[in-house]
């Protein structure tokens, strides 16, 4: 018989033992961001239609073609977020930030949601680590994003990801590029895919990030971005670069890099990962200087990332501490050692009584109930105990418990707090 009920195209349900990987990671970024000064923020998975239209911009893919829009019961029109910048935005001046001493440091953990077509990679729910530095100085601000970004990456194992960084300009190189750009890419017009020409009208800068390679010849011999710059952009940029050498922050140039969304002015970055195909981008950001006003404030210098959390577990590093402390808590297993348990004996049997005494006492325990020998073992297995903790009517007499280790099967007999003492687990290092 088919399943009647599947999750929704592009959606996938997160299942243990995996859960425990995707919470030590966002339990790492926590950790790092905390370091840093950043407080998480948590906005609303909806907002009004009309927050993403101007804040990510009408010529981005994203509110052209991928926003899950619908009408409420109320007839408005709210959208489920494509990303958590404009909403993050839009809370900062909500809730009169603005006023707080500057700059303000917020990190965000949660489902973004974009109609696109599912491919490897690529789903129409996935997860976003992300974090923003609204109202600081330029240069400064980004070096910090930069920094955290990779001091989280190194804690999680990455050693080797390549960070791409480039300069989009300030609005006024940005005008004076795409008219130069536009009056290029018109008699080539012909030659372009539909997107570009569309691009043509509402943002040529996308088209620089081309990925077919007849665009990429034409967008080769194009007026470069880089000889537009006024001298307040490239001075900012200069001073990013040489800062983030200073910082031992291993990047490239990479002069083509525009990104997707509208809002991005002067530095834009992206990591990618070798191992992730063709949908290998596992973070993007940049600075933002009009989103604020755009949005309803005074001018505001802002910038941040997004980590792709689905892509960045898919190349998380074999050795990163995230799957160690994944590991960390496993249950024991509780189990009768006595024959077979009378039918009525739960709740109150002996290895139920046991399991929760261990659980009160800090320690992962679960109850085998009444299975024994190879069903106990694929139990074991399942719920990857470390340690499986007898009690059978010997045992009841004497007070106390057998403790087996499952992957050494080194068996010892003790007194029963003896025994609980033993399961402890080790205090955890502040860090
Ligand atoms: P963006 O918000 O477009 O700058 O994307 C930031 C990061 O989010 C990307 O580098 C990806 O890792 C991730 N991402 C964006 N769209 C998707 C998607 N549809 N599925 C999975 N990850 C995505």
């Amino acid at each position: 018989m088919s399943l009647r009920f599947q999750a929704p195209k592009g959606t996938r349900d997160l299942l243990p033992p995996d859960t425990a990987i995707w919470a030590a990671v966002e339990a790492a970024a926590r950790r790092v961001f905390a370091r840093y000064g950043y407080g998480e923020i948590r906005t609303p998975i909806f907002e009004e239609t009309e927050l993403f239209a101007r804040g990510v911009g009408e010529s981005s893919d994203i509110v052209g073609k991928e926003m899950y829009s619908f009408t409420d019961r109320g007839g408005r029109s709210v959208t489920l977020r494509p990303e958590n910048t404009a909403s993050v935005c839009r809370a900062y001046l909500e809730h009169g930030m603005q006023s707080l001493p500057k700059p303000v440091r917020l990190f965000y953990v949660g489902p973004q949601f974009r109609y696109e077509r599912p491919q490897k990679g690529r789903y129409r729910q996935f997860h976003q680590v992300g974090a923003e530095l609204i109202g600081g100085k330029g240069a400064e601000s980004d070096v910090e994003i930069l920094l955290m970004l990779v001091a989280f990456l190194g804690e999680l194992g990455f050693g080797d990801l390549k960070v791409l960084v480039n300069t989009v300009g300030d609005a006024e190189s940005r005008s004076a590029y795409k008219e130069k750009l536009k009056t290029y890419l018109l008699p080539l017009k012909e030659r372009l895919s539909e997107d570009s020409r569309r691009r043509l009208e509402t943002n040529p800068l996308r088209i620089l990030d081309s990925k077919s390679p007849e665009e990429q010849e034409i967008v080769a011999a194009a007026p470069r971005l880089a000889d537009f710059l006024t001298d307040a952009s490239r001075r900012h940029f200069a001073a990013v670069l040489s800062s983030m050498e200073a910082f031992g922050l291993s990047f490239v140039v990479e002069p083509r890099l525009v990104r997707g969304l509208d809002y991005y002015t002067n530095t834009v970055f992206e990591i990618v990962s070798e191992g992730l195909g063709a949908q290998n981008a596992i973070c993007g950001g940049g600075a933002y200087e009009g989103l604020i006003e755009e949005l309803g404030g005074a001018p505001t210098y802002g910038v941040g990332f997004a980590i792709g959390e689905d892509r960045l577990l898919e190349v998380l590093p074999a050795h990163s501490p995230a799957r160690a402390a994944a590991q960390a808590i496993r249950p024991v297993l509780v189990a009768w050692a006595g024959g077979q348990l009378p039918e009525d004996a739960s709740p109150s049997s002996p290895t139920f009584d046991l399991a929760e005494e261990l659980r009160r006492q800090g320690i992962a325990a679960v109850d085998a109930g009444g299975r024994t020998g190879k069903a106990l073992y694929a139990y074991a297995d399942q719920l990857a105990s470390p340690c499986l903790a007898f009690v059978g009517e010997e045992e009841l007499a004497a007070g106390t418990v057998r403790l087996r280790d499952t992957a050494t099967r080194e068996e010892q007999t003790l007194e029963r707090q003896a025994a609980i003492a033993r399961l402890r687990p080790a205090p955890t290092e502040p860090r």
